[in-house]
This record gives structure tokens, sequence and C-alpha cells, in this order.
């Protein structure tokens, strides 16, 4: 019970994730602990609630430089004491977090593994009381591990220097050789081990026929408002190329990859933890040093290597909880770019296996049948259930055999009236009337079936084209330029010019250009236009911080704040996300910008329900006491800017407890506050223009010459 409250104050949540309350009793009780948890799963958790519930320091060994700087930045918003050392602190700065540790004032403390056996660093152990050691990413302590980092080898020494205090390894990936490994080399066989379900339920699988990618990926994005999202690439010359493109296309993205300078990955990794690009186009270089929880979209443009890699890649999406999209696009044509790397392993066992694997994705891209069943049977969860209702396969209209033998028929005329020479791409031009240069060159806009398909968009076309390869009317050559070639079977059906029925998904533009709406969509039906203004509230007070965005409130409180539109702390505080440290410092500014929409707007508030109170009355009868204050000094005939002054708030949360004074007491004497003539009349008239009282309609009317706090109060002496 005392940890559930600790969950709700100093976090914000009202429940545990899976697992999470086990294992956090577990690690609390001092048994040693070995976690596996998919990404996103809430790992973080398992460690920082028991260092809070446990009466010394917890030391948290993590090899992610770049992330620790904005745990820590979390932690400390939600009140906790957590400092972090690693090589990007200056001596100075080291020494001030080591006095700090000293004096017992520290209940977090990440270090990087190299610096474990560094100079000092075992007497600053025994300065303090160490109630708990986490280790994170455990499996880079392993070499049968993906990710084996010597540096982790220095925890042995850490584990001998610290028995008798108890261990919480944590780790999304761990194959049952890489787990012994972990439970050996931190010397824990006893450890508790829990493995959490690799079931992502908030993310959307589908794959998409690829044609023609760039504009693909451009539409899927306009559906997108701006939110996060990584487009994943082959090749490093692609990030670029495909980034250009968008940028060209009016978005703001920037590509990611290894071979750029290391002060330019850094600028675009900040920037887009920053909400300031939100959209990276990158190779899989890009992922280990992101833990953004608010990723909406993960699109590969290729062809991953193997499940693994894509479940991992995908599963930066969505690590909030909320829903969020994976989008693969597949063409069998791709398969070729792997196998050309695949071919240069000399290893014949290696060869094998990578021909294995990349086998299997091309499996999952091309089945029918429930794509999270697939990845999870990959991951040994053969229970999963067949049918997710959030994935392509289970969610769009199965493809239902339809009458086609029309558009068949020209298509394979155009198969043959072009020579069997080319592939799907150039075939599909030449029956659409493409007058693509190629074309021009190879007269084929002079052939009988150039154009005779002009009205069947391309994707749909290219559809028909798979399906009748997969009937068998088509085959595809082996080889680099696969050229589509006419069947035995195409050529019988094209002279009976029998009925031709063909398995074609139906391609409504939702499918090809937006993302989905599913079961996985937020189930609350939020007000768009507040989010984007709490949105912006959120980026400017990060800005001022200088911490990434999330950090102060993630996506679900907003589209929580945005739906519930509370007026006051208590509603406030049974907000997903908002801890008792969050709603003293972000209460008051967003609750204002909640209460400024609903004003202008006319919204209604609604009651947070099924939570459970967690600040009583007092607190509640605090914001009439707030506005209390606000009414004396304005009876008192202060200005404005006085008031905001002397009761330390903003001049815009003044102007909208006056605001709610007015509304609420008609006798309040505001006349001091008038504006001058010239101003009032000016604004006045502008009101009376628009026929309205919206702000926004005036504050442009008047080519923003004045502010909306301006607006607001010259509002006031309106009503009538
Ligand atoms: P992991 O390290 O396993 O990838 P994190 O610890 O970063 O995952 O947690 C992922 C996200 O889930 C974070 O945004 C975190 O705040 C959130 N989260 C964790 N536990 C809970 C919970 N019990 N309720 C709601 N959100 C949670
Ligand atoms: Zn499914």
């Amino acid at each position: 019970m005392f940890v559930l409250e600790l969950l709700k104050t100093h976090f914000g949540f009202d429940a545990y994730r899976p697992l999470q309350k086990d294992i956090i009793d577990t690690v609390v009780s001092g048994k040693d602990t070995l976690v596996l948890m998919p990404t996103g799963g809430g790992k973080s958790l398992c460690y920082q609630l028991p260092a809070l519930a446990l009466p010394g320091m917890t030391l948290v060994v993590s090899p992610l430089i770049a992330l620790m700087k904005d745990q820590v930045d979390a932690l400390c918003a939600n009140g906790i004491s957590a400092a972090f050392i690693n090589s990007s602190l200056t001596t100075k700065e080291q020494e001030a977090v080591t006095s700090r540790v000293r004096s017992g004032d520290l209940k977090i403390l990440y270090i990087a593994p190299e610096r474990v056996d560094s100079y000092g660093f075992s007497d600053l152990l025994d300065s303090v009381e160490i109630s708990l050691l986490a280790i994170d990413e455990a499996h880079c302590i392993s070499q049968w591990g993906h990710d084996f980092r010597p540096d982790y080898r220095n925890l042995g020494m850490l584990r001998r220097k610290l028995a008798g205090t108890p261990v919480v390894a944590l780790t999304a990936t761990a194959t049952p050789r890489v787990r012994q490994d972990i439970l050996q080399q931190l010397m824990m066989p006893k450890a508790e081990v829990f493995i959490s379900s690799f079931n992502r339920e908030n993310l959307h699988y589908s794959v998409r026929p690829k044609f023609n990618a760039v504009s693909q990926l451009v539409e899927l994005l306009e559906s997108q408002k701006g939110e996060s999202t990584i487009v994943y690439c082959f090749s490093r010359k692609n990030t670029e190329e495909i980034a250009q493109a968008l940028v060209r296309a009016g978005f703001k993205a920037a590509a990611y990859h290894a071979g750029l300078p290391k002060q330019q990955r850094m600028q675009v990794q900040d920037q887009f933890a920053r909400d300031e690009i939100p959209v990276i186009v990158a190779t899989i270089a890009f992922g280990m040093g992101i833990d953004k929880p608010d990723v909406r979209l993960v699109v590969h443009m290729d062809l991953p290597k193997t499940i693994e890699g894509y479940y991992q890649e995908t599963g930066r999406a969505g690590r909030d909880g909320l829903p969020s999209e994976c989008v693969l696009f597949y063409t069998y044509a791709d398969k070729r770019k792997q196998e050309f790397f695949i071919n240069q392993l000399s290893d014949p066992q290696e060869h094998a296996l990578a021909t294995r694997k990349l086998e299997d994705v091309i499996m999952y891209c091309q089945s029918d049948v429930c794509r999270r069943f697939i990845l999870l049977a990959y991951f040994g969860e053969l229970d999963a259930d067949t049918s997710c209702e959030a994935c392509d396969n289970c969610t769009e209209p199965s493809a239902v055999p339809i009458e086609a033998t029309e558009i068949s028929q020209k298509i394979l005329s155009a198969v043959l009236r072009t020579g069997e020479r080319f592939g799907a791409a150039h075939v599909c031009d030449v029956l659409r009337g493409s007058k693509k240069k190629r074309i021009l060159e190879l007269g084929h806009d002079g052939l009988s079936v150039h154009g005779i398909a002009k009205n069947v968009s391309a994707g749909l076309l290219r559809e028909y084209t798979q399906a009748l390869k997969k009937c068998g009317y088509l085959n595809q050559s082996e080889g680099e330029y696969p050229v589509l070639e006419v069947s035995p079977k195409g050529r019988l059906v094209l002279m009976s010019k029998e009925e031709i029925l063909l398995p074609v998904r139906q391609v409504e533009k939702s499918r090809s250009s937006s993302v989905s709406k599913s079961k996985t969509k937020s189930n609350l039906d939020y007000d768009q236009v507040l989010f984007e203004k709490l949105r912006a509230l959120r980026k400017e007070i990060a800005d001022q911080q200088n911490v990434p965005p999330f950090v102060i409130f993630g996506d679900k409180t907003l589209h929580e704040m945005a739906y519930y539109l509370p007026s006051g702390p208590e509603a406030f505080s049974n907000l997903f996300g908002v801890g008792r440290k969050k709603l003293e410092a972000f209460g008051e500014e967003f609750l204002a910008c909640v209460s400024a929409e609903v004003l202008e707007r006319g919204l209604e508030e609604k009651p947070v329900t099924g939570k459970v109170p967690q600040h009583q009355s007092g607190e509640a009868g605090k914001l009439s006491s707030t506005l209390e204050q606000t009414k004396v000094h304005v009876s008192e005939k202060m200005s404005i800017d006085k008031i905001a002054e002397l009761r330390g708030l903003s001049v815009g949360t003044i102007m909208q407890h006056i605001e709610k004074l007015v509304h609420e007491d008609e006798a309040l004497d505001i006349e001091h506050l008038r504006p001058g003539k010239d101003s009032f009349d000016e604004m006045e008239e502008a009101f009376r223009s628009v026929k309205g009282s919206s702000l926004t309609a005036v504050f442009r009317r008047l080519g923003e010459k004045y502010s909306y706090d301006d607006l607001r109060l010259v509002r006031m002496f309106l009503v009538d």
C-alpha cells in the first residue's frame, strides 16, 4: 500500500503495468532479481520505486550516457533527488555530485560502467549506505548478446565490493543463453527471474505494398500531424535522399546515420527529443540512445534483416503505452538488397543463418495471418491470440477474390507487348500511360497497351499485378533485375477469355495513405485544438528548463487534460502522470491554458472518473482561495501587473482569475483596469465587427497589434 502511494505521489501513475508490482515487491524484499521486459514495458520503475521505498541510495549502472541526463531530469521533475556521473561532466560537476552522495542527500545515482573502477569511486561507496544495485541493459555483460560491452566486466568487482546488497538486473533482449550468462557473471544464481510478455498491445502493425515509396511515405506522414516518427532505411545514402525529399515536401525532417559527424548526430538526436524535428530518417544506428516515449510511428522503407531487429526497431514506438503505428513498405524485389550483403558472409553457417532469418522476414510480410501472432510466436509465445484486431491482417477486409477479368487481360497483354523483359514498375507505367523518358526511349508510348489502364491508381494496379503472380498467371524471373513473364496458365486464360478472379485487397484511400484507425487508437476523444495548445505550452516550459518536453508531461497526460478539461488542482492531480511535485510546478500554467480555452469556446469540464482522489478538499479549496486573493487585490484597485508581481503569478493567470471572477460576480468593480480610450475603442470595434467573442479572430483582425491579454481584458467590459 505504501509503495502504491509512492507510485501516485511521485510518478503520477494510478496502476502498475503487468509484472511491475511483483518485481517491485521482490526487489524491496531484498532478493536478487532479473527482469526481462520489452522496450517500453516500464523497467525503470522497477528500480526507481524501490529506491524511494528503501532507506539508502540506489546505484544504477547504465551504458547509455546520452540517456542518463534525461532520466535524471525526469526524476528531478518528479521531485526525486537523483544525479549521474559520467564522462560528460566536468571535474567540478563531478565533485558536486560526490559531495551530494556523501551528504546522504541522493536517492538515485546513475553511473557509467567505465567509472566503476575509476579512482576514488570505491572510497565514495564506503561513505554511503547503498540499498540497491540496479544493472540496466544487463545483456551488455554477455559476449553472447548482441551488444557486449567490455566495461560491464567491471561489475563483477562492484558486486564483490557490495556483497550483501541486493541486485536488480534488467534487459529487453536476452535469449536463454544470455540470461544464464547474466545470472552467472553478476553472481546472482538464486535470483528471481521475471519474464514479461513481449506483446506490445498499443502497437498497430501493417505491411503495405511498396511502389512509389517516397510519395507513399509523404502521404503517411501527412496524416501524422507532426508527431514523432522514425523512418528506417537500408542505406546511409537513402536516409539522406529521403530526408531531403521530405524537407522539399514541407516536413521538418533530418537524416541520421553512423557516417555523420558525432556533433551532427548529437544535434539531430537532441532536436528530435525536443520535438523540434519530428521526423528522423535513419539507418538502424538510430535507436540505442533514444528513449523518447512518444514516438507515434515507425516506418520501414526497406526489408529488415531479421524479425528480432524488426521487433526491436518497431519497439521504439509508443513506449508511453499510447496507440502507435508500425508500417513496413514491402516489395519482394528488396530481398536482393539484403541478399547482396548475405552473400558476402564467408562463413557458411553464418550465411545459412542469415538466409533463414531473411526468409522469416519475407514470410512475415507475405503472410495473411495476424502479424502480432507471427512476431510473438517467433519469440516463443505460442499462446498468443491469433486475432489481435490491431494489425492490417486482422482489421482490413481480407482479400476475397473479386472478378478482375478485364484489368487482368490488360496487364497480361502489357507484359507480352513489352516483350516480357520488364519488371512490374515499368509495366504499370506503360499501362497508366506514363511519358517517362525511358518509356519514350523504348517507344513504349506507341504500344496499343500504352495508357489503357489510365484510370486505375498505381497502387491498385500493383495489387492486381501481385495477385496475378500469386495466382500463377504471371511469373517473375530470378536474378538482379527480375522481369515479369506470362505463364502458360496466363496465356491460356488470355486466349480463352475466361473469367479471372483475383484476391485483391480493397485498397481504399485509408489503407495506403493514412495510419489506420484501429482498436489501438486512443479511446479518449480529446479536444485536438486544446491538445495542440497544451503541447505548445509544454514545449515552452521545457525550453525554459532546458529539458525535453516529455519530461514535463507525457502525451497521455495532455490527452487527459484536453479531454477532462480540469478546472482546479484537485481534478488536475487526478490526471495520469500528475504527481505532487508536478502539480505544484506546472499545475497553474496548464490549468490556465485549459480554462482559457474552456472560456473562449464554452467547453465543459468532465469529472475525472474512476480515479481515486489523492488530494483532499484542502487543496480543492486552494483555487477558490487563490481566486479570493486576486479578488481582494482587484477590490483594492491594484493594477494587474502589480497583482501578478505580488502573487508571483503570470499576468495571464491573473487575467484568467479576473475573468472567472467577473463571470461569477457581475458586481465586481474592474473599472480601474479599463485600458486607454483609443486602444479600447479600437479593440471594441474589432470585437463588434467579428460578431463574436473569439479572441483569435480579433487578434488576427487587428494584425496582432494587441496581445491576447489585452483582448481578454477588453472583452470583460463588453459582456452585456
Ligand atoms: P523500458 O525501460 O522498459 O523501455 P521505461 O521504464 O522507459 O521502459 O517506461 C516506458 C514508459 O512507460 C515511460 O514513459 C514510463 O513513464 C511509463 N510507465 C512506466 N510504468 C508505468 C505505469 N505503471 N503506469 C503508467 N506509465 C508507466
Ligand atoms: Zn492481428
